[in-house]
């Protein structure tokens, strides 16, 4: 392997360099966390002393930084990133993607939905050369039929409106090498719909199939509504077909109007028919309303998204940051050349 191309730009870095990062997010989930690290590094034992896994503490009120902390003085690998308070799952991730170091970044949930078992097979097709390894389940155990089937409509409608594709069944499990990092790292928008970024940045991909858990424990904590401003953010911050909507919807109501002037006067004149005044007019009024408010509404959304997007405030804020005590700050070739630590006390 050319050794003079690692590094930045390329996801061939030889096998004894690299170095990868596991980037957790989690938020309140002190009840997994133990098991979680513990088949993490199990699956990771191979990668010894070259291994970062990140932990993103989204604003936990349990004690999983607690517990993270007292991990880090067991384990040399752990590193902990506290958010200054609940920022959601997206704003966690991107946080955790920017303080990552490895040469690649694979993206983990805390509660053992993503088994940490598949990783070996995620870096196996990063070092033949893919910049992206999806993961993509076959089975959603442990959700509900209409959550199924409401995600298949949206992922549909999503790509019928936007230009880029987003794969679907595809979640933020994944691993990314570390120009996909670098390219998402530069990308400043505060709204921040992270498959629809992933899918933005394109480079050689390859995706495997995976059956996806039901939680170990705890509960979900993207509710329904939460997923459903997901969904508006993930459309309206990727298209803005729906802006056409209002001159399409204008259009054919301006047709609908024509239509019912000639009908109209064909039967007074021909048939002289008395004309029924109320019905059709309260049914106009009632239906060039709708659409305008409609308008309005589509209008409202994009200009909030302009509005957010030009306070420019920072993404997150970041309490505390405890990096990795073995690898932190050291060049590769440096933590290459450590003796294999033990990473159990
Ligand atoms: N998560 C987070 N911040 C939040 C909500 C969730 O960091 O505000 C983390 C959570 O700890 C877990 C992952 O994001 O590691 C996925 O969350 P969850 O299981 O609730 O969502 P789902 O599996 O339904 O996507
Ligand atoms: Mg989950």
């Amino acid at each position: 392997m050319d050794l003079s191309i690692t590094g930045r730009g390329s996801p061939l870095t030889s096998p004894e360099q690299a170095r990868i990062s596991v980037v957790v997010p989690m938020f309140n989930e002190a009840a997994v966390l133990p098991e979680f690290h513990r088949r993490l590094r199990a699956a990771l034992s191979a990668w010894g002393a070259r291994l970062e896994v990140l932990y993103v503490d989204d604003g936990s009120s349990d004690d999983s930084a607690q517990l993270i902390r007292a991990l880090r003085q067991t384990d040399p690998s752990v590193a902990l990133l506290c958010l200054s308070r609940n920022f959601g799952k997206e704003i966690a991730l991107t946080a955790g993607l920017q303080a990552a170091t490895g040469d690649a970044v694979i993206v983990i949930d805390a509660d053992l939905q993503d088994p940490p078992e598949l990783i070996p097979a995620m870096l196996e097709q990063w070092q033949l050369g893919a910049d992206m390894v999806l993961m993509r389940r076959r089975e959603r155990a442990g959700e509900s039929w209409f959550k199924r089937y409401s995600a298949h409509l949206f992922y549909r409608l999503l790509n019928r409106l936007g230009e880029i594709d987003i794969p679907e069944d595809v979640g933020d499990f994944r691993l990314m090498s570390r120009r996909v990092v670098d390219a998402l790292n530069s990308m400043d928008e505060r709204q921040r719909y992270m498959k629809g970024l992933f899918a933005w940045v394109g480079f050689p991909q390859v995706t495997l199939m995976y059956d996806r858990r039901a939680r170990a424990a705890g509960e979900a904590s993207q509710n329904y509504r939460r997923l459903w401003s997901l969904a508006g953010e993930g459309i309206t911050s990727f298209s803005v077909k729906p802006l056409r909507l209002a001159s399409v919807m204008g259009a054919v109501a301006a047709a609908l109007a024509l239509l019912t002037t000639v009908v109209y006067l064909f039967k007074t004149l021909v048939f002289g028919d008395p004309v029924q005044g109320f019905p059709t007019l309260i049914v106009s009024i009632l239906f060039l309303g709708g659409l305008q408010l409609l308008s309005i509404g589509l209008l409202g959304e994009y200009l909030g998204r302009i509005f957010m997007e030009a306070k420019r405030r920072p993404l997150f804020l970041q309490q505390e940051y405890l990096p990795a005590t073995l690898n932190a700050g050291m060049n590769a070739s440096l933590s290459a050349a450590l003796p294999h630590a033990k990473s159990h006390a």
